[in-house]
Parts: C-alpha cells; structure tokens; sequence
C-alpha cells in the first residue's frame, strides 16, 4: 500500500446498513455525518434510498423536492457539483437519492447493484477532498444497498433494542464474508444500538445481550435512546442539532458517536496514538 497516498487523502467510505427497516439506520446516517462535518471533516452524506428523503429541508426552499440526484448521476455523465447539495455547514454536503418513479425503483437498484456507478462516486468524492462519505440504504443486503456495500470501505449497522435484533446480525456478517471473497474492501466499523430505553426491562435485556454476545469492539460505547424528538427531525429531514438554534443535549450523543467512528477508521487528528494524557499537570 502506498501510504504517501492515503495519508495525503484520505477518504472513509462508510456503508450505513441493516436487514430490517425503521431500526434508525437513516437517523444514524444523517446525524452521524453531521457530527464527522460539525467536528470539520468534509462529509458527503448519500441517500440511496428511493423512499428516503434525507435532508429535503436542508435543501433552499426553491431547489425542495426537485433537482437532480444520484439517480440522474447514476445515468448519466453528470459532474458531482452537478448533483451535490451544499448544507448551511461549509463541510456537510448532500447527495439526495434524486425522483425515482415507484416503477423505476427497480431498475434504479439493478443498475446500482454491482457498485461500479457508486466506486465512480467514491472516486470523485476522493478527488474532490472529502474526508467522509456515508452511504445511507435501504432495508437489505441486496439491490442498491449491496452497490454501497461494495463500494465502501465500512459498514455501520443499526440495533433496535427490541428482541430480535441480534437476530439478523450474522446475516450481515455473512455478506460482509462473500464480499471479502469477491476481495473487497468492507468491514465492520460496528454497531450501534438505537432507540434503547434502558429504564424499559425488555430494551435493557437488549442491549445487555448485544454487549454480552457481541465483541466489545463491535457494539458502539455510544447508545442512542429513544426520544420523541427524532420523530420530529425525521419528519422535517434535519439532522436533530438543527432542530433548534440551541441544539438539543441529544446531538452530542451523535458527536461521541462520531469520535468513535474517527477512532475506528484511524480518522486522528489529535495524536491519538502517543500514549495517555496524564491525569497531572
Ligand atoms: P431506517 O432508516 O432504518 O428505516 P429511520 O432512521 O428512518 O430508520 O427510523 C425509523 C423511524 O423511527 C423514523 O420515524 C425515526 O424518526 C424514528 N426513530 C429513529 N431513531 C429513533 C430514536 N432513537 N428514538 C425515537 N424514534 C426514532
Ligand atoms: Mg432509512
């Protein structure tokens, strides 16, 4: 590996993805690269999910709901500043999945589904000096998800503390074994357990089977609680520390989760391999 390279520029691809729908992989997606941004590492958050709808409100009022997107970035030879969304954050960029007609969906996943059109992105997006890009999916391994899967360096899955959440974890290992035999590049950056109530006996069990069955270097510190106000954000397509001119206590959660997420991918700016900081002066 050439290492002048990578030191020169590095870009982190991470793949947000789970079996199941609504376990907050959208949510994770959409406030973690937020936080990687707000911290001051450019960050290019994109959505591959026809039904999703990150960030419309980050959008000027006169681009909403139209525009291009990754769909006609997809077909066509479309330049990234031609598809890219700037935020009101310098750093945090957007790329919305575009309109994909109901009965264009699966066309839309078919074309995307071997990962070279999402590569070409990734290539453009390390040209272009991000630090980040975050790939936010659909439900399932297959279709569209499986192009980011195959274009990413990382893969950030989402727990619902509920049950049976542990229970299609292997799956994604499984899909992360067949990528590697294909000999690409995706690994675990972790789990992150959502929307946790760790006053609620069953949620608890949750999350205490996920730290117990799980390596410790799996599961995130992080947790993120269940909170009516991610309802709120969802529903208006912000990032939860926008919702407010103050942000909410909650978005830290998301800069500790995005201090975690640096730490994994070996994102270091602050020396972090020299040792402890001594306690005394
Ligand atoms: P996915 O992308 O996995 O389908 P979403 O992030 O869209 O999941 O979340 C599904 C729904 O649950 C959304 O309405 C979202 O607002 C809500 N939600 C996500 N995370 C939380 C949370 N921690 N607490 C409460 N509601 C949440
Ligand atoms: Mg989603």
């Amino acid at each position: 590996m050439r290492e002048v390279d990578t030191v020169r520029n590095p870009l982190h691809t991470i793949c947000v993805a789970s079996q199941k729908g609504g376990v907050g992989k959208t949510t994770v997606a959409l406030n973690t690269a937020y936080a990687l941004a707000s911290a001051g590492a450019r960050c290019l958050l994109v959505d591959t999910d026809p039904q999703g709808a990150i960030g419309l409100s980050l959008r000027s009022r006169n681009r909403r709901g139209a525009g291009p997107g990754l769909a006609s970035f997809a077909s066509g030879n479309l330049a990234l500043a031609d598809v890219v969304v700037r935020s009101r954050v310098p750093t945090f960029d957007l790329l919305p999945v575009g309109p994909v007609a109901a009965q264009d969906a699966h066309g839309f996943a078919i074309h995307l589904a071997d990962g070279a059109e999402l590569a070409r992105l990734r290539r453009l997006a390390e040209m272009d000096g991000y630090a980040y890009l975050v790939f936010d999916t659909p439900a399932g391994f297959g279709g569209v998800t499986l192009g980011a899967l195959r274009a990413s360096d990382w893969v950030l899955t989402a727990l619902q503390a509920e049950p049976i959440a542990l229970r299609s974890f292997p799956q994604l290992l499984e899909v992360l074994g067949a990528l590697r035999e294909d000999g690409l590049p995706a690994q675990l950056l972790g789990a992150v357990l959502t929307m946790t109530q760790l006053r609620n006996r069953t949620s608890a069990a949750v999350a205490e089977e996920a730290w117990a069955r799980l390596p410790a270097d799996v599961v995130f510190e992080t947790t993120i609680p269940r909170d009516p106000i991610f309802l709120e954000a969802s529903a208006q397509g912000v990032p939860v520390a926008l919702l407010r001119n103050r942000p909410p206590p909650i978005a830290s959660l998301f800069d500790q989760l995005a201090r975690e997420v640096q730490s994994r991918v070996g994102h270091s700016e602050s020396g972090e391999d020299e040792g402890p900081i001594s306690l005394l002066a």
